[in-house]
């Protein structure tokens, strides 16, 4: 059993130019909730200016559905963003988990969000004792974990540190994010084997993006190093604002495929992976980059692979 954090609403429609209202953002949604996806990032609480395809993110939560056994993460990228994904507690059913981020170099840090890695550290220290404390999920992801797009190669051994030190922190989760996508398997396979072992029981979960085609490679060299929770966005949908030539997230239909043939079960549906992409493409008015969105399932003599 492997599980899957569907990001879509969030990392793969905050860059997106094209403006998704808040009604089509919550349909979305619930096509995941169909698709049999029970964790989903739906908002970031990040400044409205910066990240305008945000600026509905209360208005988001506010709608989610209430399904038994749904978990709503929120990201949040300093002590406002959690402090806003604890009010949606106080308004509703709210969300369940905090996503904190942890960027793994200095200069990509004070880009994304004005602070370098030991502020970081700091800031995200208090904010998962926060957000624990109101009783949301705290987790962490640590970005540019394979690679920064203004400083280059990351040395592992500062992600092992990082990953120690947010353990050490109560984080309940703990995710190494190729946020511009550059890691390769052998890089992917033994930076997650090493940081599963410096922090287990820990869960660690991979966060691959697909600019240069070695996502799904990646995940499947996580896989065997023992990574069980991965991120993946419907279509291959995202980038990020703040990392240039960044491209789309691993698709979910991609990850779906990779897993379902070696009968390693992740309780989403791939046919209705593919159902939603292609009605998800008619909202973004193109179609979206996911390969196996594209082609479909794989047959054999004329049935469906059983899943
Ligand atoms: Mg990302």
């Amino acid at each position: 059993m492997i599980q899957i954090v569907e990001v879509s609403p969030r990392d793969g429609l905050q860059n997106e130019k094209v403006e998704v209202s808040t009604a089509d953002k919550l349909a979305l949604i619930g096509r995941l909730i169909d698709m049999g996806a029970r964790r989903i990032e739906v908002a970031s609480f990040v400044n409205p200016r910066r990240v305008p395809q945000m600026a509905d993110a209360e208005a988001v939560v506010a709608g989610l559905p209430d399904v038994a056994g749904v978990s709503y993460i929120g990201l949040c990228l300093n002590q406002r963003g959690v402090d806003r994904a604890i009010a949606s507690k106080e308004k509703g059913r709210g969300l369940d988990e905090a996503g904190c981020v942890l960027v793994a170099s200095d200069k990509f840090g004070i880009i994304n969000q004005g602070q370098s890695i030991e502020q970081g550290l700091e800031a995200n220290r208090a904010m998962l004792k926060s957000a624990k404390a109101a009783g949301l999920k705290p987790q962490i992801t640590i970005s540019a974990a394979f690679g920064c797009p203004y400083e280059g190669a990351v040395p592992a051994a500062r992600i092992l540190d990082l990953a120690r030190r947010m353990a050490d922190a109560g984080a309940e989760e703990i995710a190494l994010a190729d946020t511009i996508g550059v890691g390769v398997p052998g890089q992917v396979g033994d930076l997650s084997g090493a940081v599963i072992e410096a922090v287990a029981p820990i869960p660690v979960r991979l966060h691959l993006h697909d600019t240069r085609g070695l996502a799904p490679a990646n995940a499947w060299a996580g896989y065997q190093a023992g990574v069980r929770v991965f991120n993946s966005a419907l279509g291959g949908l995202g980038g990020c604002p703040f990392a240039p030539g960044a491209a789309g997230n691993v698709g979910t239909e991609e990850l779906l495929y990779l897993f379902d043939r070696i009968g390693e079960s992740s309780g989403l549906d791939l046919a209705k992976a593919v159902e939603a992409n292609h009605w998800f493409s008619t909202i973004m008015g193109r179609p979206l980059p996911s390969r196996v969105g594209k082609a479909g399932d794989f047959l054999i003599e004329g049935e469906r692979v059983p899943s």
